[in-house]
């Protein structure tokens, strides 16, 4: 056996987490130059790709194409992916580390942030995740419900994921039909009888956490038509400013944009989104059923912190909204695990430029790396994750070469893959994952869809098991 990194002796990484942060990080890993590097990628789930799968919008399918890149990383020699495995359950941290140099955790954002006012747990209201994983088809989620009979629907916060929610709620049926969303949102929100849509913002268009695209596409919606208040949208003496002095042309659009859509009328759509800024939930409101019917509304204002930010406190006027439904999307929060520290205040590993570092003493923990929204909380696009994973792979790779790593025990590449599979026989390959890829895009192919999703761990491994059956594993390619 030669040197650490050399291809006898190749540098043996485990990601955990197969999302875009996972497979950068990967990809970079795999072209390190001089340099032998294995990966290994772990998921809880059987299907890789995280939120790209069962978080993007299904009619948002270009953006999901940088599935493409995840699979050409996923074919070169030295990467293998076992999903069905959960970190902590199948396996453990000090486990791991007699396989692996290091280790990259490469978990996200898995829950919410909390939204902590009084009726926040009355029947009909969610958090945004739930309905985004409902509508992606991601296993954990096929068979929670959402009462679409409601007219009224309120989505807080005005970020993306916000924008996705209300589009998805807007659309007709037909034009849901056309992307893969899941089969089971398919049909409830076919039966929806939504008719209005809130997005509510606590401060105003010029802190609007949505980008350009995502706006200018709410000004195009076939069955909807999508309006602000003149009164809200215009600026504050402090936006106004800070909208000058900044110079970004990109707020600039964003702005017109908004500004087009004041006090516009239906123009015979059945249905109406509307922006509301400056506002704020204060209460969700039920009835005797504990179901919501209305919620209050504080109206806001704008203040300059003392770094200069402006923040939203709310004034003496409140008002009421007849809402029956509410979804709350003011951002997502990790998930710690076990043996690894968590920033309970941040939702975040503890790191420094995504080494991992001790809660107490700061100092690194060797071997131990982080990467996306689990390294740098909830923020960024997709390709944000690219830098991101760089980042973290060259400071791990300096330190492999410093000789600060890991010492693993079973370096020989089968070893883990039997000590996974006596504790999870349905233990799944890339090969798996590509039948089931192929599959989900036959089914969708026979009905125009980009692909109909399998929603069900058990759906999955029966299609896997009549395809092993059948020897015909080739025919997935
Ligand atoms: P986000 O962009 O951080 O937006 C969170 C929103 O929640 C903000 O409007 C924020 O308002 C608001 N908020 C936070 N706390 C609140 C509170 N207590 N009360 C009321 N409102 C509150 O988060 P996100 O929408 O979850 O998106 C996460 C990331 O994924 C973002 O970077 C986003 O761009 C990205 N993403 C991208 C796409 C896409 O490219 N198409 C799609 C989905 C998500 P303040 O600004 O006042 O804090």
């Amino acid at each position: 056996m030669g040197g650490l990194g050399t291809v006898g002796n190749p540098v043996r990484i485990g990601i955990v987490g197969s999302g875009p942060a996972g497979f950068y990080a990967a990809d970079f890993l795999l072209r390190a130059k001089n340099l032998a590097v294995h990966v290994d990628m772990f998921d809880r789930l059987l299907t890789p790709f995280g939120l790209v799968r069962a978080g993007v919008a299904p009619d948002h399918q270009k953006i999901k194409s940088v599935t493409k890149m995840f699979d050409r990383v996923a074919r070169r020699p030295g990467f293998r992916f076992f999903g069905n495995v959960t970190l902590g359950k199948h396996i453990n941290v000090p486990e791991l580390a007699d396989f692996y140099h290091a280790l990259i955790y490469a978990t996200g954002a898995q829950t919410d942030r909390n939204l902590p006012i009084p009726g926040i747990e009355l029947i009909n209201s969610h958090t945004a995740t739930e309905f985004v994983a409902w509508y992606n088809g991601h296993p954990d989620f096929k068979d929670r419900e959402f009462d679409l009979s409601q007219e009224n629907v309120a989505v807080i916060g005005m970020g993306n994921v916000a924008v996705d929610v209300a589009r998805i709620l807007a659309h007709s049926h037909e034009r849901l039909a056309e992307t893969d969303i899941a089969d089971h949102a398919l049909e409830a929100l076919k039966d929806s009888k939504v008719r209005n849509i809130y997005i509510l913002g606590r401060r105003g268009p010029a802190q609007a956490a949505f980008t350009v695209p995502e706006i200018r596409e709410l000004g195009k919606l076939e069955e909807c038509q999508t309006v602000a208040l003149s009164s809200e949208v215009q600026l504050d003496p402090l936006s106004q400013l800070e909208v000058e002095q900044s110079g970004n042309k990109t707020l600039t659009t964003k702005l017109q944009i908004i500004d087009s859509f004041v006090d516009q009328t239906s123009q015979g759509k059945p249905k109406r989104l509307t922006i509301r800024f400056l506002v704020s939930p204060t209460e969700l409101i039920g009835n005797t059923e504990g179901r919501i019917v209305k919620m209050r509304l504080s109206q806001n204002e704008l203040y300059a912190d003392d770094q200069g930010n402006l923040r939203s406190r709310s004034t003496d006027h409140h008002e009421e909204l007849d809402i029956g439904l509410v979804f709350r999307s003011i951002g997502y929060y990790g998930v710690p695990l076990s043996y690894v520290p968590f920033r309970d205040d941040w939702g975040i590993i503890p790191n420094e430029a995504g080494r991992i570092e001790d809660m107490d003493t700061g100092r690194q923990i060797e071997g131990h790396y982080v990467v996306g929204w689990i390294k740098r909380g909830p923020t960024g696009v997709i390709g944000t994750n690219r830098p991101d994973a760089k980042e973290t792979v060259e400071l791990l790779l300096n330190d492999v070469m410093a000789a600060k790593h890991l010492h693993p025990v079973r370096t020989q590449p089968e070893q883990i893959v039997a000590e996974l599979r006596t504790r999870q026989p349905d233990l799944i390959t890339y090969e798996d994952w590509l039948c089931l890829d192929a599959e989900e895009i036959r089914r969708g192919a026979a009905q125009g869809r980009p692909r109909v999703k399998f929603t069900s761990s058990e759906a999955m491994l029966a299609v896997l098991k009549a395809q092993r059956s059948s020897q015909d594993l080739a025919a997935c390619e």
